[in-house]
């Protein structure tokens, strides 16, 4: 019996151990690569699974008791499923995610092995990875690096062709305990969100709610391009965007990619990209063609936003395996093309309580109300007084491209709420008595009902940095290959100081005070804060120009380059931000600055490294060759007295753009020498910024200028044309 004959294909596992994905309902495929809550119930003792769910609800640690009864069920469970490693999965600070893997085999002594994993290798790892980015934490003679279980983040079973690996989600400490990673202070951010919420619940009168926590659902965008233009473009390889490159005649103006029938080669890749995530438990559940050409989007639905931020890495991961499969390359750069729009991720972003509201759904009546005006007010509070910090999350070399030119969205942070609910807050903020009772009685919070508001008004707007839509906020300048982490740990903090502000006032109200004056007290909170900072809430075309001109108006900051932006970091209201919430210290905040720097300095050379590399030894080659060839031809033409030789004409040109292309190359040359001699990381990144950038600008106008002139078989590398448009 061959290993693929018909026993082996019917069920739901192939002869490979794979499951065959057509044959098996999604519901029984559905984490099953993932040790879920579900799972858990299922294998572990009732008193242990118990003590689990307290530890992920923040009651309990974890003793090591229970963890050795926890890893004796998961090794079951993987080792059941054909795993044979498990690793530690964590998220240091290059931004990805780093596994480093241990097989489960433990000598028995007699020449055989058994299958061993205790709770100490569940819940403490030592990778001595003292490779990664510490800034400084870490010198490599302390090199020691710790491990620790995520328990609010299920493990998983990751499937190669030939077995499968048990990751657990981890995060990343030094000896000394300082963070090393971007796990430890989003879930430090999650607890002084909830310290901070549950206090506010408590003063408007919630008695109930025992735990607050982070939603989020982050869509990401991601273009495909066919393996075989891919792998001849050292360019896109190297760096994950094209240095060089002109669009062909069509470009995206013509919207038909947007939201268009999928081709069947990208309809195939999703579905087994679907069918991947969702096997390790993570909800996809959206899907479509974006606005460029070959450009795409997927959209989980949302989980709680450790889950979140694991599954979104796992999502960037399995884009790019699953594409290599079908013969494509998925390429998660914000910024792949020029000409057409970059890649985003959209961090839809809210706040739950464990029994089971969320924060920001308008009520329908008085209470909520009350709650929901009071913690939109407390967004964009922290909004307009942290927007540096909230726009540095998302400030990196490759999301320049899209925050800093005319591109979606502008690099100004504002909110946009729609109009009913601007209005009913600007109303509370000016006390104002709209001339109707009726509307009067609409803004006295706590007592009616707001007027409802139709969600769709609040979903429409497409520009805005940071919109409503609805019942969740989406901030949208994250770029496509960030790790949503930051963002959600600096969003988290920021809103965990206002909401702490606010608790102080509300705490300030003596007990036993009448509920209107309660109210009062909420409405006069409301009012303060909103007065003060509504300036940073705007309804209108994000993308216009008048609106660069208001928001300098009203002195909101637009900063255009990352390292500008991340100076923030080290400003004192930043620290004193963090310690206050016991989220970064000081020297956590500093190693991350630089470390942030030295990445943006350090892609920006790679990039001007390869821009060179390129011109020099792939374009000016065959473009002289190719003007050698045309004004051989012209002088045979010529000689045959051909009177009018457009040859000549073009040799020369070609000539002409050669020679200025090989000038500009070795301007950026030195540009590149100068910005790599100096020292200090904040010059360095200036120095990468305002010099390099411009030069690789000028280098590439000159081969994007002979591109357009240059025989299609004469140029070095597949266009735009089948970059963007062959699949
Ligand atoms: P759109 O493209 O219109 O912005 P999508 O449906 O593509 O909308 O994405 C919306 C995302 O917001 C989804 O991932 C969804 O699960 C998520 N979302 C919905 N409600 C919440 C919430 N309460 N908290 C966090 N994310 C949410
Ligand atoms: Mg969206």
């Amino acid at each position: 019996m061959s290993c693929c004959s018909d026993d082996y294909a019917v069920g739901t596992v192939d002869c490979c151990g794979e499951i065959d994905f057509t044959k098996t309902p999604v519901a029984e495929l559905y984490g099953s690569n993932s040790f879920s809550n579900a799972i858990m119930k299922q294998r572990l003792p009732k008193n242990i699974y118990k003590e689990i769910l307290a530890v992920q609800a923040g009651e309990k640690e974890l003793s090591l008791e229970v963890a050795e009864v926890v890893a004796a069920s998961i090794r079951d469970w993987a080792v059941e499923k054909g795993a044979t490693h498990y690793t530690h999965w964590f998220h240091p600070l290059t931004g990805l995610t780093a596994e480093k893997h241990d097989s489960f085999i433990s000598p028995a002594g007699d020449g055989t092995v058994i299958m061993e994993f205790s709770g100490k290798e569940l819940i403490k790892g030592e990778p001595d990875a003292s490779s990664f980015p510490s800034g400084g934490l870490r010198a490599t003679f302390e090199a020691r690096g710790y491990t620790a279980w995520d328990v609010t983040s299920p493990a998983f079973l990751k499937q190669d062709r030939t077995g499968l690996t048990l990751c657990i989600p981890t995060a990343f400490i030094s000896y000394y305990g300082q963070a090393l990673d971007k796990k430890v202070p989003l879930l430090k951010s999650i607890d002084a969100l909830n310290k901070q919420a549950i206090r506010v619940l408590r003063g408007i009168g919630n008695a109930t709610t025992k735990r607050v926590y982070t939603t989020v659902g982050p869509e990401q965008e991601y273009f495909l391009v066919d393996k075989k233009f891919y792998d001849q473009r050292p360019d896109l390889i190297l760096t994950g965007r094209t240095v060089f490159g002109v669009l062909p005649a069509k470009g995206q103006e013509m919207e038909d990619h947007y939201f268009g029938a999928l081709k069947e080669r990208v309809a195939d890749f999703m579905r087994e990209l679907n069918y991947e995530l969702w096997k390790v438990g993570i909800p996809a559940k959206t899907q479509h063609n974006e606005v460029a050409p070959n450009q795409f989007e997927i959209a989980p639905i949302y989980t709680n936003s450790t889950a979140a931020v694991d599954g979104n890495q796992l999502v960037m991961e399995t884009i790019r395996s699953v594409a290599r499969r079908h013969g494509m390359e998925g390429l998660l750069h914000e910024k792949p093309f020029a000409g057409v729009n970059g890649s985003g991720k959209h961090n839809n972003w809210s706040i739950a309580t464990d029994d089971g509201i969320n924060l920001f759904e308008p009520g329908e009546n008085p209470e909520s109300n009350a709650r929901f005006l009071l913690f939109a007010a407390a967004v964009v509070e922290a909004v307009d007084r942290y927007a540096l910090l909230i726009r540095s999350s998302a400030a990196t070399a490759a999301n320049d491209f899209r925050l800093g030119a005319n591109e979606a969205p502008p690099a100004i942070i504002s909110i946009f709420f729609g109009g009913p609910l601007t209005e009913i807050l600007d109303n509370i903020a000016e006390g104002k008595s709209s001339g109707k009772s009726e509307a009067d009685a609409k803004i006295k919070i706590g007592v009616t009902s707001l007027p409802s508001l139709p969600k769709d008004v609040s979903d429409r707007n497409r520009t805005s940095p940071f919109a409503f839509t609805g019942n969740k906020f989406e901030f949208r300048m994250v770029g496509s290959s960030q790790s949503i982490a930051t963002p959600n740990t600096y969003l988290n903090a920021a809103v965990a100081q206002v909401l702490s502000e606010f608790a102080d006032k509300l705490e300030s109200v003596p007990k036993g005070t009448a509920a209107s004056d309660k109210n009062d007290a909420i409405q006069a909170i409301i009012k303060e804060s909103y007065a003060k900072h509504r300036k940073v809430v705007f309804n209108g075309n994000g993308y216009s120009d008048e609106w660069v001109r208001e928001a300098e108006r009203r002195g909101l900051p637009n900063v255009r380059n990352a390292p500008d932006a991340l100076s923030v970091l080290i400003r004192s209201e930043t620290i004193a931000l963090f310690e206050a919430h016991k989220i970064f210290t000081r020297e956590e905040m500093e190693s991350r600055y630089h470390i942030y720097l030295e990445k943006y300095s350090k892609q920006v050379n790679i990039e001007a490294g390869v821009t060179i590399d390129l011109a020099r030894r792939y374009i000016f080659p065959s473009v002289t060759a190719y003007a050698g060839s045309l004004a051989g031809d012209a002088a045979a033409l010529a000689a045959i007295g051909a009177a009018n030789v457009p040859q000549a004409k073009r040799a020369k040109k070609i000539a002409d753009f050669s020679a200025e292309l090989y000038d500009e190359t070795a301007k950026l040359e030195t540009a590149l020498a100068e910005a790599q001699g100096i020292d200090d990381p904040a010059a360095q990144a200036k120095a990468y910024f305002e010099k390099v950038r411009p030069g690789m600008d000028a280098v590439r106008s000159r081969a994007d200028a002979l591109e357009r002139i240059v025989a299609k078989e004469a140029w070095p590398f597949p266009g735009y044309e089948e970059l963007l448009f062959k699949l």
